[in-house]
């Protein structure tokens, strides 16, 4: 399960992921992490049976967490299928099923956003953090 993390460096310079690792027990994998002197946000996978407890332990590190159940969602309607966001995924998240039609492993995506401006159909969108 991916849940997007964003956090603010002026409390200080609290270690949230390692603290929530240590303190969970849960081991987090960082898809992608934009940080820099102010604060960061940071995409994070953890088995979906520990997704709320990450969640919890984060927030009360200080952290914003939002938990994507669907990171890339596709307009069926809009979609013809053509293949154009299976080569630029970096990920491999698209593939044709026994059917030619686009089947999508959305559990492997990093939130690049690369196939949402490569589809001409705008059929792909980026689920809006609940
Ligand atoms: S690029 Fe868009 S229209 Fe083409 S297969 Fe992918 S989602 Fe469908
Ligand atoms: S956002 Fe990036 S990683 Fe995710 S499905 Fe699109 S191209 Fe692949």
């Amino acid at each position: 399960m991916k849940l997007l993390v964003t956090f603010s460096r002026r409390k200080g310079y609290e270690p949230i992921i390692a603290k929530a690792v240590k303190e969970t027990g849960v081991l987090i994998r960082v898809d992608r992490a934009h940080i820099d002197s102010s604060g960061g946000e940071v995409l994070i996978d953890v088995p979906e049976e520990s997704c709320r407890l990450v969640s919890e332990k984060m927030g009360s590190l200080g952290a914003t967490v939002k938990i994507l159940e669907h990171p890339v969602v596709r307009d069926e309607d809009e979609c013809v299928d053509c293949g154009a966001c299976i080569s630029i995924c970096p990920r491999e998240v698209f593939t044709f099923d026994g059917e030619w039609r686009l089947a999508m492993e959305v559990e492997k995506c990093v939130l690049c956003g690369k196939c949402i401006d490569a589809c001409p159909h705008d059929a792909l969108s980026q689920q809006v953090p609940g």
